[in-house]
C-alpha cells in the first residue's frame, strides 16, 4: 500500500498535506515548519492580519505617518552600496499614475533578484516622509495575472504567516482550494442549538472557517476567531470531563479516613494553631480521602499560606490507614527542604521518611517493611523514574504543580492503583484559566495567611538608585536580618546585553556588603555546592544570598526580610510574586525592591502592580491581562489541544459557554 492509498482511508481533514495536489515533499516540509501537517492544520492556519484590498489607496493621497495598502508598477529598482560595501539599500519606485512611492530595504541586497521593472506590486507599510513619499521595509506581494486573480485583489485579503521559500500568493491559493474542497467534508462538531443565549450571533464552524479565509466584512474575522476559540475550549473541557468520567468508572474506593493517632500529636507539637482556612481545607481533604472515590484535589494558596502543613496532615491520614505517601517537588532544594521538615515532624512519630532525588537515590527497601505502618517518600521527578515503585501507594502530593505537566502528574499517580491526589500551587490561577487547566480537579483555596504576617512593602526603583538600596540592605543586615538578591541570568553572555548576571556581580557585592558574608547560588553549581550554599544561608553563616530565580519556589528562611530583584522587568508578575514570597515569612517587616530598567510605560505599569498588591490572585489576573496565558499554561500544554484562536485573557464568556456545552455533550 502506498502513502496515497493510506491517506484515502483517513477522513479528508485528517489526511497529510501531501494528499493535496501541488504539495510534494519539499512543500510539506515548508508547511511543517509552520506547524501544518494535516489538511485540518491548513484550513485552521490563522491569518496574521488582513488587508482591505477592495479599495486600494492611490499613492498620492497617503499621508505622512499613515499605514496603508496600495499598489502600482515598478518603474525603477536597484541596490546602493555604501560604508565600503558593507551596507546597502535596495530601493524600488512604484508608480500608480497618481504619484510615486519609494520603497526601501536596508541590507537586503538579495531583494534585487526578486523584483524587476514592470512588476505589479501590492505593498503595505507606513509612509515615513512625503518628499519623496517613502515606505521602509514594506510588505510586498507581486501580482501575477492568472486564474485566481480575485483571490488576491479586490477583497479583504488574508495575510498568512509564511516560512522561507513560500509566497503569500502560493499559500493563499492552496488554502483557498483546500477550504473549497474541505467544506463538503466538514460537519458541525455539535448542534448549533447549543449556541443559544447568552452569546448570540456566533457563526457555525463551517461559516467560521469560510469567514477566516474569505471574510466579506471587517468583523467577520473577529466572529470567526471567537467561534473557533469556542471550539477549542469545548474540546479542551469535553476532554477533561470525559477523562474525569472515565476515571470515576475505573476507580476503586481507597478509604483513608485515618484515626488521628499521628495527626493529634503532630498538631499538638507543631507550635502554632491552624488557621481557619487550613482547618476548612483539611476537612475537605478528609472528606475526599474517606469517600467512595479517590481524591483529585487542587490546593491553591498564596506563597506562605501554609500549604506544607496541609500536605503533612493529608499524609498522616493515609499513613495512619497504613498506606505509603509520595510527595513530589519541582527542585532538589525544595525536595530536601521538605525532607528536612517532614523528618523533624514524622520521625518522632515513628514514621520512616525517605528522600529520592537525582543526586540522592535511596533504595526503597524500608518501605516494603513499612507496609503495615505506612511511610513517606519525598522526592523530585526522580520519583517518576522507571523501576521506582511504591508498594501500597495511598496518596500522591505534588507541590508547586505549575512546574509539572499533567503527564508527569499522571505518571506518578499510575505508580499506584488510583491513589488519592493532592496538587498544590502557589501560582494563583486566574479563574478563567483555572476552569480550563484544572477542570478535572476539585479546588480548595487557602485564602488566609497565618497570623502575625506583615504586608511586604514593595518599591520599584530605577538602576541609578542602587547605591541607596545597597545601603538600606546593609542597615537591615546590621540588625541580624538576611537578604536575597536576585538576578535573571547566570552569566553576562547568556542573555541580552545589559542584563546583570550573578557571577559577574558576586565579587562586587561581596565587597559592598563586607564584613557581612555573601553566598552565591545558581543552577550551574553542583548539587553539593547548592546544598552547602543553602545551608550556610539557612543557618545564618552567610547574610546575603545572591541568586538566580532558582529560589523561586518554596524556600523558607523566615529570617530573610529583604529582597532586591535586579532587572525585574525580565520577570513575569506571577514569577515576581513567587520570588517575593521568599520573604515576609517571619514576624518582622519585610521589604522587596524591584530595580528595573523599565523603559516602556507598559513595563512600568506592570511592575507598579507589585507595589500596589500583595494578593497573588489579583497579580495573576493582571499578568494574564498584560502578558497572555503563556506563563500559566507552561508545561500544561502537553496533552492539550492546540490553541490557535483562544485568547484566555479576553474569552471569559466563551470559556463559560464552553463549560455548559461540554457538560451537555458529556451528559449524552
Ligand atoms: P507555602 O504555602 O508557601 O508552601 P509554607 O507551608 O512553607 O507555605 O508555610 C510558610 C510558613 O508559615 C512556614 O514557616 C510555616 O511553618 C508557617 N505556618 C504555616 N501555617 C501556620 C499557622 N497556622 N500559623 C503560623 N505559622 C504557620
Ligand atoms: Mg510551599
Amino acid at each position: 500500500m502506498n502513502d496515497a492509498s493510506i491517506a484515502q482511508d483517513l477522513p479528508f481533514i485528517a489526511r497529510p498535506v501531501t494528499a493535496l495536489i501541488g504539495v510534494g515533499a519539499e512543500r510539506a516540509s515548508q508547511l511543517a515548519r509552520l506547524g501544518i501537517e494535516t489538511i485540518e492544520d491548513l484550513i485552521l492556519h490563522r491569518p496574521r492580519r488582513y488587508e482591505d484590498r477592495r479599495h486600494l489607496k492611490a499613492i498620492s493621497v497617503i499621508e505622512r505617518g499613515e499605514s496603508a495598502v496600495t499598489h502600482g508598477r515598478v518603474v525603477a529598482c536597484g541596490v546602493k552600496w555604501f560604508a565600503k560595501h558593507t551596507k546597502s539599500i535596495f530601493e524600488l519606485i512604484l508608480d500608480d499614475g497618481s504619484a510615486r512611492l519609494h520603497c526601501r530595504w536596508w541590507n537586503m541586497p538579495y531583494l534585487e533578484k526578486q523584483f524587476s521593472t514592470g512588476d505589479e506590486l501590492v505593498v503595505f507599510g507606513k509612509v515615513l516622509q512625503l518628499k519623496p513619499r517613502t515606505m521602509d521595509h514594506p510588505e510586498t506581494e507581486v501580482i501575477q495575472t492568472g486564474d485566481e486573480e480575485f483571490l488576491h485583489l479586490g477583497r479583504i485579503t488574508p495575510v498568512y504567516p509564511l516560512t522561507q521559500g513560500m509566497t503569500q500568493r502560493w499559500l493563499r491559493g492552496l488554502i483557498w482550494r483546500t477550504v473549497q474542497a474541505a467544506l463538503q467534508h466538514l460537519t458541525e462538531p455539535w448542534s448549533p442549538k447549543l449556541l443559544q443565549a447568552p452569546i448570540q450571533g456566533l457563526p457555525t464552524r463551517l461559516q467560521a472557517i469560510r469567514m477566516l479565509h474569505f471574510p466579506e466584512s471587517e468583523t467577520e474575522p473577529l466572529q470567526a476567531r471567537r467561534r473557533l476559540a469556542l471550539d477549542e475550549f469545548v474540546s479542551l473541557q469535553y476532554g477533561i470531563k470525559s477523562r474525569r468520567a472515565e476515571f470515576f468508572r475505573k476507580v476503586q474506593s481507597l478509604r483513608c479516613p485515618g484515626d488521628n493517632r499521628f495527626t493529634r500529636p503532630f498538631l499538638a507539637r507543631l507550635g502554632f494553631k491552624l488557621t481557619p482556612a487550613q482547618t476548612r481545607v483539611l476537612r475537605e481533604v478528609r472528606k475526599d480521602m474517606s469517600g467512595p472515590v479517590p481524591m483529585r484535589r487542587l490546593l491553591q494558596g498564596d506563597v506562605g499560606s501554609g500549604k506544607t502543613v496541609i500536605a503533612a496532615c493529608s499524609a498522616l491520614m493515609a499513613i495512619e490507614t497504613g498506606f505509603t505517601v509520595a510527595i513530589m517537588a519541582p527542585t532538589e532544594i525544595l525536595a530536601e527542604q521538605h525532607f528536612r521538615n517532614f523528618n523533624t515532624w514524622f520521625r518522632p512519630l515513628g514514621i520512616p521518611v525517605q528522600l529520592l532525588t537525582g543526586s540522592r537515590k535511596i533504595r526503597l527497601d524500608g518501605v516494603e517493611t513499612a507496609r503495615s505502618t505506612g511511610a513517606l517518600v519525598v522526592g523530585t521527578h526522580a520519583l517518576l523514574s522507571q523501576g521506582v515503585e511504591f508498594p501500597n501507594l495511598g496518596l500522591v502530593v505534588i507541590d508547586e504543580q505549575h512546574r509539572f505537566g499533567v503527564a508527569q502528574r499522571e505518571n506518578l499517580v499510575r505508580k499506584g492503583a488510583y491513589p488519592h491526589l493532592l496538587v498544590m500551587t502557589a501560582t494563583p490561577i486566574p479563574r478563567t484559566l483555572g476552569l480550563t487547566l484544572y477542570g478535572d480537579l476539585d479546588c480548595s483555596i487557602l485564602d488566609e495567611m497565618p497570623p502575625g504576617r506583615r504586608k511586604i512593602q514593595t518599591f520599584v526603583r530605577e538602576a541609578d538608585r542602587l547605591p541607596q538600596v545597597i545601603e538600606f540592605i546593609r542597615q537591615k543586615l546590621s540588625t541580624r536580618q538576611q537578604a536575597y538578591i536576585v538576578y535573571p541570568r547566570v552569566e553576562e553572555t547568556s542573555g541580552p546585553a545589559g542584563i546583570k548576571a550573578v557571577v559577574m556581580e558576586f565579587e562586587k557585592l561581596q565587597r559592598a556588603f563586607a564584613p557581612y558574608k555573601t553566598g552565591l547560588l545558581h543552577g550551574r553549581l553542583s548539587h553539593h555546592e547548592k546544598e552547602a550554599t543553602m545551608n550556610a544561608f539557612r543557618s545564618g553563616v552567610t547574610h546575603v544570598l545572591l541568586t538566580t530565580s532558582l529560589i523561586e519556589v518554596g524556600l523558607d528562611v523566615p529570617n530573610a526580610t529583604v529582597m532586591l530583584i535586579e532587572n525585574a522587568e525580565q520577570f513575569g508578575l506571577a514569577q515576581l510574586h513567587q520570588l517575593r514570597g521568599r520573604i515576609g515569612r517571619g514576624s518582622q517587616q519585610s521589604y522587596c525592591i524591584l530595580v528595573a530598567a523599565a523603559k516602556t510605560a507598559e513595563a512600568r505599569e506592570r511592575l507598579s502592580v507589585m507595589e500596589r498588591s500583595n494578593d497573588g490572585f489579583e497579580i495573576a489576573e493582571a499578568d494574564l491581562r498584560l502578558r497572555g496565558p503563556g506563563e500559566f499554561l507552561g508545561q500544561q500544554q502537553s496533552g492539550m489541544p492546540r490553541f490557535r484562536f483562544a485568547e484566555f485573557n479576553t474569552d471569559r464568556d466563551l470559556i463559560e459557554l464552553a463549560q455548559r456545552i461540554a457538560s451537555e455533550l458529556a451528559a449524552r
